[in-house]
């Protein structure tokens, strides 16, 4: 592959945020410092970010409470609503500069975000837009307080400042799960986008203030992980932090935000099964699979890394899937021949390759891949790996790179056993055209998600989580208000 610097398309749009947003100001690091964000396709830097301090966040969690008690406290659903709308309009508006965004920062084929993340986040605006004038709560009889009739109801409260803290493989679209429930219900937040890929979330927060939200209700603080990250977790002025990141990170999170009690959301990584049965449509399952492998190159939370096949059509879909590996095309994100762009960094395209090589020791069979490009980005071909079984560490480690591990199995019990056989719960999908098959199997495995005859079927009416390793709690619909609302008792002795 020929260098892809001097490309016109990789150079960064004039007037792209950098630096942080508190209290509705754009300002540089308290200390003045910066972090390097790097285009992975050509491995150069992009830009330099303004990196949030300790004493930053202290500064846009005042901003946050003070908005509390303030204009935003005040202001009914009705009108949170409104806004929530205006700032869909704002993203449809500016679909084509944040899909561009998003192929610079994440090296992601342009067609993507412009397919999904805007769109989607679009709708996930619209959606919540809707609940905020219906959170409401219920009359509940009781038996009374000695001998007296009680009057007894419950309202949903804002939990107050959430800290939201997004990773770098779909911020735009990741931040949105997190703004749209907590605005709609009132909450305000300080905003962490990852150091990999701060810039979509950055112009967002032009949206959101263009839209009208007042100044200080949202901050967004870019910054490293274990200052800017650390010293949100750990600041008394924050009451819920909601994390989308790895295990690892998500670990660590849970415990320092236990020593103020906070509340938390984890939305953490995955080693999701696609099960294809006998009587599957065996041609949509191989391009489903196949997409549920390579899309974002892999770096999906759902991305369905382990597929199950049963022995009739194991050859079949090994084969079918090493095409489609075969035939991915690597390269300019803005080049419309482009199906795959590079990996987020060069220890993300490490990391990968140290993978494929655990798989070679392991003794699974690469049908496809297996190699790295020549040039300067962080490419990693797309990989298949045959004959494996689900104790090796390609079938049980989440790898977030385009490698796939097929593993065959003769019975139903089995490819439960096997799809359950992991730490992770967070996708599932099942190809079959029988339906009974269908809901028997999604009744036994243990994931947050099943999708039938699909891959990642999202949208933001349905929540979203995961199950074991995978997390806690979850996002989006009725569930996204849930998590972002306190939900008060009010009992009235007559
Ligand atoms: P990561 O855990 O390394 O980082 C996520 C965010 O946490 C970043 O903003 C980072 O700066 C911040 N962070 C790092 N250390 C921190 C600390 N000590 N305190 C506070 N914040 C800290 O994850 P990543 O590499 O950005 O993303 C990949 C991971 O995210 C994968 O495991 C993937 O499965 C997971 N993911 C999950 C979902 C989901 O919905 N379940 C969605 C997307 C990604």
């Amino acid at each position: 592959m020929t260098t892809l610097r001097e490309q016109p398309s990789q150079i960064l749009p004039e007037g792209t945020a950098t630096r942080l947003h508190i209290d509705g100001e754009w300002r540089d690091a308290s200390d003045g410092g910066t972090f390097t964000d790097v285009n992975p396709t050509t491995a150069q830097p992009l830009s330099e970010i303004a990196s949030a301090t300790a004493a930053d966040v202290d500064a846009a969690v005042s901003a946050a409470r003070t908005q509390l008690g303030g204009e935003w406290g005040s202001t009914p659903g009705v009108v949170r609503g409104k806004l929530l709308n205006r700032i869909a309009d704002l993203i449809e508006r500016d679909g084509d500069l944040l899909s561009r965004l998003e192929a610079l920062d994440i090296g992601k084929p342009v067609g993507q975000p412009i397919m999904l993340d805007i769109p989607n986040a679009a709708a996930t605006f619209r959606h919540f837009a809707g609940w905020a004038d219906k959170i409401h709560g219920a009359t509940i009889p009781t038996a009374g307080y000695f001998g007296r009739p009680t009057h007894s109801y419950t309202v949903r409260e804002p939990v107050g400042v959430i800290g939201a803290i997004v990773p770098w493989n779909t911020p735009l679209m990741i931040a949105a799960w997190k703004l749209a429930p907590a605005l709609a219900a009132g909450n305000t937040l300080v905003v962490k986008p990852s150091e990999d890929a701060p810039l979509s979330i950055l112009h967002l927060a032009r949206l959101i203030a263009e839209a009208g939200v007042p100044a200080g209700v949202v901050n967004v603080l870019p910054g490293l992980g274990e200052v800017t990250g650390d010293a949100i977790v750990g600041h008394p002025g924050i009451n819920k932090i909601s994390f989308t990141g790895s295990p690892r990170v998500g670990r660590i999170i849970a415990k320092k935000a236990a020593d103020t009690f906070k509340r938390i959301t984890l939305e953490l990584g995955g080693k999701s099964p696609q099960i294809i049965l006998a009587d599957a449509d065996v041609e949509s399952a191989i391009n489903g699979t196949a997409m549920g492998l390579f899309f974002n190159q892999g770096q999906v939370c759902a991305a369905g890394t382990r597929v199950l096949v049963h022995r009739s059509l194991y050859s079949q879909v090994v084969d079918g899937l090493s095409a489609a590996a075969s035939a991915q095309v690597l390269g300019d994100p803005f080049d419309p021949q482009t199906t795959m762009g590079a990996l987020i960094n060069a220890k993300q395209r490490e990391s990968v390759l140290g993978y494929i090589q655990a798989g070679r020791d392991g003794g699974a069979r690469l049908t496809a891949g297996g190699g790295r490009p020549d040039g300067d980005g962080f490419f990693v071909e797309p990989t298949i790996f045959a004959d494996a079984d689900n104790g090796m560490v390609i079938a049980q480690e989440e790898i977030f790179g385009p490698v796939g591990t097929v593993i065959p199995f003769d019975t139903t019990d089995e490819a439960i056993s096997i799809a359950n056989g992991t730490v992770y719960g967070l996708a599932a999908s099942i190809w079959t055209r029988d339906v009974s098959h269908a809901h028997g199997l999604a009744a036994q495995v243990r994931s947050g998600a099943v999708w039938v005859n699909g891959w990642a079927a999202i949208d933001p009416a349905l929540p979203w989580g995961g199950m074991k390793s995978s997390g806690t709690g979850r996002e989006l619909g009725w569930a996204g208000i849930e998590a972002n609302t306190e939900e008060k008792v009010v009992t009235i002795v007559l």
